[in-house]
């Protein structure tokens, strides 16, 4: 089928253009998915390990979690989850703290044990030391919750790392996304539902996709196929809102990163799915090891498989990955979003196109939500002014 003759065009099989993808199917509308990469999944993506037999996110450990009833219903048509809860531990100056900060990571930092109003109490007169009226960049916003010790060992060096830019110089917003705790709680993610997918996100993205009505197209770059298009054709456009428009008021800041994997001969290297290295001097900023993802499957008893992740500002053609989200950023990304406004055919997001940092859930919901506000409302307005 020709390009122009479907009834929608999605760019990117990530979880935004899926979820689009296929509640558009859903209503009997035909749609073609264009994805520049080989394969579907968008960030996602999982895939075997030929050497080792052990299942990879090729971009860095996923895990899923969600508040969102609507969200988790929706994932369960097409796969079911398994129990695991996510832990990360740290390495900080060759010794191991529990992440994020939780009463054992304090007690053990400060080297005594420590009740939950004494480590509170400890922390606040440390926070309360350099206390300003509305912290407004991510460091006044850590050391306000957790002082200057605890910030300087677990927090300064790593955000360094991770976004190359000087924490005064980042959102507040970055850092909120990391919970203080004075328990012992050692999950990652305090959500009401969490787990991965049993046979892995590539699954979930195949049964998604897996249609009559929706075709995809690997190895395609919609820059290269818009030409095909029919000029008043719903698009959804999950890619990078600055190359939409040609970068032509510039370009907004992205993070990328490199992943070093690594088959290692023994049977645990690390004892968890994700360690963190909070100390500037060690490049990388975490290790995955992804058999711990998955401890109810069996794997290889004298073989693991492990990555390293190193990050680093993106240039045009890296992958981008975070948005950067500077005050110049935020400014032109809020001038691109003007010009979007305009394309009446045009329905931009996902992580990419609303250069927002958006967790899993947050891409499905979004995009629940636009299908049911603004495509359904897309091809009520066709009809109008066919009619009319
Ligand atoms: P993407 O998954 O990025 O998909 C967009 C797709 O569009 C890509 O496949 C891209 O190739 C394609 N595309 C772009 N431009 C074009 C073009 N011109 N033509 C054709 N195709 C194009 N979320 C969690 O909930 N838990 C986690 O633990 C977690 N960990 C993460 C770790 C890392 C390292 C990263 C980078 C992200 C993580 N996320 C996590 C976030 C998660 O990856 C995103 O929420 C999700 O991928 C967003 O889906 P999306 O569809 O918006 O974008
Ligand atoms: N962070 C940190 N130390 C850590 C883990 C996280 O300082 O060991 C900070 C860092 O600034 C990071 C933010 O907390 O960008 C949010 O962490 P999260 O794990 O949510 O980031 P992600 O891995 O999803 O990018």
């Amino acid at each position: 089928m020709a390009l122009r003759d479907y009834d929608a065009i999605i760019v990117g099989a990530g979880f935004y253009g899926a979820t689009l993808a296929e509640r558009i199917a859903s209503t009997g509308r035909t749609v073609c998915v264009l994805e520049r990469r080989s394969h579907i999944g968008g960030n996602c993506y999982s895939e075997t390990d030929a050497g080792t037999g052990i299942e990879y996110h090729k971009y860095g450990s996923h895990l899923f979690h969600t508040n969102s009833e609507e969200v988790w219903r929706y994932l369960h048509r097409f796969t079911g989850f398994t129990q695991y809860r996510h832990r990360v531990l740290t390495v900080h100056k060759g010794q191991v703290y529990p992440m994020p900060i939780n009463l054992g990571t304090i007690c053990a930092f400060f080297g005594r044990y420590m009740t939950p109003t004494e480590a509170r109490e400890l922390v606040r007169r440390q926070a309360d030391a350099e206390a300003r009226s509305t912290p407004d960049n991510l460091e006044e916003k850590a050391v306000a919750s957790i002082g200057r010790p605890l910030y300087e060992a677990f927090v300064r060096g790593y955000t360094k790392k991770q976004w190359q830019t000087d924490p005064r110089q980042l959102p507040a917003s970055i850092i909120a996304r990391l919970p203080v705790r004075f328990t012992f709680d050692p999950y990652y993610f305090a959500d009401q539902y969490e787990g991965l997918p049993v046979d892995g996100y590539t699954a979930v993205f195949r049964r998604m996709l897996d249609s009559p009505r929706i075709d995809v197209r690997l190895g395609v770059d919609f820059f290269d196929a818009r030409d095909s298009l029919c000029p008043h054709q719903l698009v959804v456009y999950s890619g990078p809102i600055d190359r939409y428009f040609g970068y032509r008021l510039g370009e907004l800041s992205w993070r990328t990163l490199d992943f070093e994997r690594e088959a290692v001969g023994v049977d645990d290297y690390q004892g968890a799915a994700v360690v963190n290295y909070a100390d500037e001097e060690v490049p990388h900023t975490r290790i995955h090891e992804f058999k711990h993802l998955h401890p109810e499957r069996r794997h290889p008893p004298d073989r693991t498989l492990i990555c390293r992740e190193y990050s680093r500002r993106a240039r045009r053609d890296d992958e981008p990955y975070y948005p950067v989200n500077t005050a110049r950023d935020r400014q032109l990304f809020s001038a691109y979003r003007s010009l979007a406004g305009r394309e009446n055919n045009v329905l931009f997001g996902g992580r990419l196109g609303s250069y927002q940092y958006l967790d899993m859930h947050q891409a499905i919901a979004s995009a629940l939500s636009d299908f049911r506000k603004k495509v359904v409302s897309f091809w009520a307005r066709t009809l109008e002014s066919v009619a009319g």
